[in-house]
């Protein structure tokens, strides 16, 4: 069974490789950022609170978050395992996961931080099948259009350096703690997050065995 915790900051290139490998091993990509959008562009009552919070950089109040993820997760799909990424984000989320279900493996994500920053600003997702684009190394075919369904790309609000900056702060003092406690729990591997998408791969794979 593949329950794996993708970790690491934002613009390591979890969501690319999350979505890559949950095709590749037919279980689904749960990214609670991806839930979260759809829920904001809902304009659902959940979207609107979390709103202003994703816009700024900060995390989305625990107990919103933990009602999106457990909805998802009890969809029939999710039944032969998944890939997490997004979540946990502090000490009480992997608490609270740990109650809801047991995770097999934890993938951590490493890069220098102005690798980071430079993903970031450059780039560009498919707000239709949240495809993930980079304006250097993964141009789409047509400029601004997304290769899968055409829609225009856009930069996310929280891609721009303002909130680049809170969400790294936020990594660093909330989820970076999760290491440990998932190194505590022999569960962790750690995977060198530098390289193209495919050599990236090919380390997690090897990390998930
Ligand atoms: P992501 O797409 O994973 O970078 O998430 C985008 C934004 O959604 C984050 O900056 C948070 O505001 C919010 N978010 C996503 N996952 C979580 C989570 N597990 N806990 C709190 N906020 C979250």
């Amino acid at each position: 069974m593949h329950r794996i915790v993708f970790l690491g900051p934002p613009g390591v290139g979890k969501g690319t490789q999350a979505s890559e490998l949950g095709r590749e091993l037919g279980i689904p990509h749960l990214s609670t950022g991806d839930l979260l959008r759809s829920a904001v562009a809902a304009k659902s009552p959940l979207g609107r609170e979390a709103e202003g919070h994703m816009a700024a950089g900060r995390l989305v109040p625990d107990d919103l978050v933990l009602q999106i993820l457990k909805e998802r997760l009890g969809r029939p799909d999710a039944a032969r395992g998944f890939l997490l990424d997004g979540y946990p984000r502090n000490p009480a989320q992997a608490s609270a996961l740990e109650r809801i279900v047991p995770i097999d493996v934890v993938v951590s994500f490493d890069l220098p931080k102005e690798t980071l920053l430079a993903r970031l600003v450059e780039r560009r997702v498919c707000p239709t099948c949240q495809s993930v684009y980079n304006l250097t190394s993964q141009p789409p075919r047509v400029a601004g259009r997304c290769d899968r369904d055409g829609t225009e790309l856009v930069h996310r609000p929280d891609d721009r350096p303002e909130a680049v900056e809170t969400r790294l702060r936020v990594y660093a003092e909330q989820t970076a703690p999760l290491l440990e406690f998932y190194r505590n729990r022999g569960l962790l591997r750690p995977v060198d997050a530098r390289g193209s998408p495919e050599e990236v791969r090919a380390r997690v794979r090897r990390a998930i065995g």
